[in-house]
């Protein structure tokens, strides 16, 4: 994993290989995060005798939050091709990085007894944790983050919101920078996976930031980092 992020990180590696990256780590992490679901014994005949077999027991929502957790779709579907994909576009808004609900299609009463959230990059946790509200009253009975990189900060708002959600990372990263990325992280994740790079407006360290910079200063001193 740690190989794999170091080429995921550097600033050289274009989309293709990033998106390939993304892939191979998100099967490492969804075998972690997978590893302790229940099974149930089902009797089965192999070639040569009956026997007692496992068979996974919960129905599993995989549920990506647009844009950058997309990518992490098919590596998830490889390993489990019965999950279920909830979409949930949530965005963050660049100014107050709060997350604002703009794609909701889940059905009156949960499908899926667990949920896994995909987003490569923890970053102040507001939109997991407004994700595990909607899953929460939705009826999901277990809910776990899967994410590449982590901010502590991040990592603390999940927590304090949402005890019980497991968070599965490949790396804690230092912290979030003024405009909210996470440092030394790899950059806007959604942009390296899909090629848009828009200009100095999108690129971190750049920008209006003002707010956005008080908000970050307000997180760390709320959840006691920076
Ligand atoms: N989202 C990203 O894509 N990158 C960050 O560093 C933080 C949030």
């Amino acid at each position: 994993m740690a190989h794999k992020l170091a080429i995921l990180r550097d600033k050289t590696t274009e989309p293709k290989k990033f998106r390939e990256l993304v892939r191979e780590l998100t099967w490492l992490l969804g075998y972690e995060a997978m590893a302790d679901l229940a099974t149930r014994p089902e009797q089965i005949e192999t070639p040569l005798e009956p026997m007692t077999a496992a068979r996974l027991e919960p129905r599993v929502g995989l549920i990506p939050i647009l844009r950058a957790g997309l990518g992490m779709v098919d590596a998830m579907l490889e390993l489990l091709p019965t999950a279920e994909v909830w979409h949930i576009g949530l965005y963050r808004d660049e100014r107050t990085l709060k997350p604002v609900e703009y794609y909701n299609k889940l059905p009156d009463a949960a499908t899926v007894q667990v949920c896994l959230i995909l987003d490569p990059m923890l970053a102040t946790g507001g939109s997991s944790a407004a994700t595990v509200d909607i899953l929460e009253q939705w009826g999901a009975a277990r809910i776990k983050q899967v994410s590449l990189i982590a901010a502590p900060e991040g990592v603390a708002t999940l927590s304090a919101a949402h005890p019980d959600v497991e968070i599965h990372v490949a790396a804690l990263d230092s912290h979030l920078n003024e405009r909210g990325y996470i440092v030394p992280g790899l950059g806007d994740a959604g942009d390296r996976q899909f090629g848009t790079f828009a200009g100095p407006a999108s690129e971190p360290g750049h920008g209006p930031s003002d707010e956005t910079a008080e908000v970050v200063r307000r997180l760390q001193r709320e959840t006691g980092e920076g």
